[in-house]
């Protein structure tokens, strides 16, 4: 059966939130930087216009999911309804999964990035600078992928960068007083979480 309209099921903002383009800037106002997250250059993302696993050549900014997985955190799962309905972004408003060219179309619109978020004047930026220069995301993956066999171990190199990036958001959670989680849209995820999905040997950084 082909439904004419939203059937409001919920099924899309189970399997994730938007990703922000330039038309949802006016809606930060609504949206706390703490319930975005930045997807770093080098992630690997899905991306529906192929249906595959692709890594993003430029970062996005994206409505961050509950806890580790990616499920809308503005999702009420119960009353499957929007938290943010009246301000819910453009690929939400486009999205009607029956007919999906109008999404696609809002897709192809540009997304957002830090740089439109944080001003380039700012410790913050020069903080977000930092991270990127000393922890990217591909040197991590890279050595992720050369590791054929983890057996129990991770290689000194990919363990030091690791521990590195852990040690430098604390220091900066610290500074600002505020959760690790609150950095997403600066940071991204911890390396060792964006890494989960290839191999489970990197939950032991969770408590790092
Ligand atoms: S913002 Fe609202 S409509 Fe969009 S994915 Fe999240 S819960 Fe669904």
């Amino acid at each position: 059966m082909t439904f004419r309209e939203c059937q409001r099921c919920g099924t899309c903002c189970e399997k994730g939130g938007p990703a922000l383009h330039e038309a949802d800037l006016g809606l930060l106002e609504h949206i706390p930087m703490s319930d975005v997250v930045c997807l770093r250059r080098g992630e690997m993302a899905f991306d529906p216009r192929t249906q595959s696993l692709q890594p993003l050549s430029a970062e996005l900014m994206k409505i961050r999911g509950k806890d580790r997985g990616w499920e809308c955190i503005y999702f009420l799962s119960q009353a499957k309804t929007c938290s943010i309905y009246s301000h819910r972004p453009l690929e939400c408003r486009s999205l009607f999964c029956a007919d999906t060219a109008a999404v696609l179309e809002a897709m192809a619109v540009p997304t957002l990035s830090r740089q439109d978020m944080v001003p380039q004047e700012s410790a913050l930026w020069d903080c977000i600078t930092d991270h990127e220069n000393n922890f990217p995301v591909g040197q991590a993956l890279r050595l992720a992928k050369a590791e054929t066999d983890f057996a129990g171990s991770i290689c000194s190199e990919l363990d030091d960068l690791i521990r590195r990036e852990i040690h430098f958001r604390q220091v900066l959670a610290d500074r600002v007083q505020a959760a690790d989680r609150d950095l997403w849209a600066y940071l991204g995820r911890p390396l060792w979480l964006v890494l989960l999905p290839l191999n489970p040997i990197f939950s032991r950084y969770e408590h790092a």
